[in-house]
């Protein structure tokens, strides 16, 4: 057991390396609650390395980006040949949340309180999201096309909203004798919002008091709430875990730490290999959509470069290129919880703290709808993580059939790209508060770029 665990495989000054690294991935996480603020986290980091946005003209050691809707973003690395293979790594920047219905306003005439309908986004567990701290983040479009920024619930003194719960007191059949992923149900996650009611106002007095409120804050009507993407998010900050500081505790980690390891791990390394660090929206629903990583964006970054390229060049010649790409798809995985090992293969599970986890095969009962990683690649990896003293271990999502999960990699696979799954495990995923292990986070960068570099 003892010749498994990372922090025995380090000494004091890799363990400096570690804390350093868990402080910027901290600040990172306290500023980017969703995929647009994502997006605009890392160009700034990139611009800063030199990169530029993908147009006409490839250089020799170029550095470029291509951004699609401001959700999804491509950093894209060309060495000396833009037909040469590329090292892909690919990860997700939307994670599990409620976001506002178009028409979101309840007036509460029984309660005297007014309150925002939402639809929650992936996979959450319902009641893991009342009585807390919320806070909203997004765009509002007016009609002219006017984008407003909003964020509430991050400042110290920003008012926050909450989904009000029942008092123990008189739950006992209405909660009590339901199952617990069934005590909340999708439309009554809904958020207080406001509660002074506008005076000689007898229609809507409560709604109308908000309706004034947005329009002064905000310079917004509620027909402008039909052209929003507004998202409600845990308003909590990300906080070191345990007293010996080992582990860090946050919202969004799936899938933001593979997104920050593998953009850091582009920024900080010198590649000689073509490369592409993908960043897709909408995995958490599916992967659908424009950007998600169903849609052609991969096709599409590769195209624009070799048109960039200035060479001519075929669909077949595009096809091949594709096939001989490998793929990296950057996911976290789960690591074993103590408190549930009963869904745990423990010869197949990962453990916090044993390094960045590669992921043979993901999906559920009988691996449907896994890509699955061949032998050679799988050998692959070894070999490289093991010549860069990249600390790792191997690991499957839980017992054979006790549910399961995906990833972007099916989805890279389809264009004939070797595709494997590596990414640090959570404990607490997909919840307001999801936890890894720093030696894990410090892993995965160095994993993502050994790859790179390899
Ligand atoms: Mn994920
Ligand atoms: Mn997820």
């Amino acid at each position: 057991m003892d010749e498994k665990i990372g922090w025995l495989k380090i000494g004091e000054k890799e363990k400096d390396e570690i804390m350093d690294f868990s402080r910027d991935y901290m600040e990172f996480l306290r500023k980017v609650k969703t995929e647009r603020e994502a997006v605009t986290y890392f160009l700034n980091l990139a611009e800063k390395k030199g990169f530029r946005p993908l147009g006409k003209g490839i250089k020799k050691n170029g550095k470029y980006y291509l951004v699609k809707n401001e959700k999804a973003v491509a950093f894209v690395f060309i060495g000396d040949d833009p037909e040469k293979p590329y090292r892909i790594i690919a990860s997700h920047i939307d994670s599990p949340r409620l976001d506002l219905k178009p028409a979101p306003i309840v007036e509460d005439k029984d309660s005297h309180l007014v309150l925002f309908k939402t639809h929650y986004y992936g996979g959450i567990k319902k009641y893991q999201w009342v009585s807390r701290p919320l806070a909203i983040h997004g765009i509002v479009v007016t009609k002219s096309g006017k984008k407003v920024n909003i964020v509430v619930g991050e400042e110290e003194d920003d008012p926050v909203f909450t989904i009000p719960d029942l008092l123990p007191h008189l739950s006992r059949k209405v909660q009590g004798e339901k199952k617990l992923l069934e005590g909340f149900e999708g439309e009554d996650l809904q958020l207080l919002i406001s509660h002074i009611p506008e005076k000689d106002e007898e229609k809507s007095p409560f709604k109308k008091a908000l309706l004034k409120l947005l329009k002064e804050k905000y310079s917004i009507e509620e027909d402008d709430l039909y052209s929003a993407d507004l998202e409600v998010v845990p308003a909590s900050q990300p906080r070191d875990v345990g007293l010996d500081r080992s582990m860090l505790g946050a919202y969004g980690q799936d899938d933001r730490i593979c997104a920050y390891t593998s953009v850091r791990a582009l920024l900080d390394s010198r590649p000689e290999n073509n490369t592409i660090v993908i960043l897709f929206d909408k995995e958490e629903i599916g992967s659908d959509g424009n950007v998600g990583a169903q849609s052609n964006l991969v096709e599409y970054v590769i195209t624009k470069v070799l048109d960039a390229s200035g060479r001519d060049y075929s669909y077949g010649k595009l096809l091949d290129i594709m096939h001989s790409s490998k793929v990296i798809s950057a996911d976290v995985n789960a690591v074993v919880n103590p408190l549930f090992k009963q869904v745990h293969d423990m010869n197949n599970a990962a453990r916090a703290g044993n390094g960045v986890i590669v992921t043979k095969y993901t999906g559920s009962g009988g691996k449907y709808s896994s890509s699955e990683a061949q032998a050679e690649l799988m050998a692959e990896i070894r070999n490289i993580f093991d010549s860069k003293g990249v600390i790792y271990q191997f690991g499957l999502l839980g017992k054979v059939d006790e549910g399961g999960g995906g990833t972007v990699a099916k989805y890279l696979a389809r264009y004939g790209m070797n595709v494997v799954d590596i990414g640090p495990g959570l404990l607490s995923m997909h919840s307001p508060f999801e936890v890894v292990s720093k030696l894990d986070l410090w892993s995965a960068y160095r994993g993502y770029k050994a790859f790179i570099e390899a």
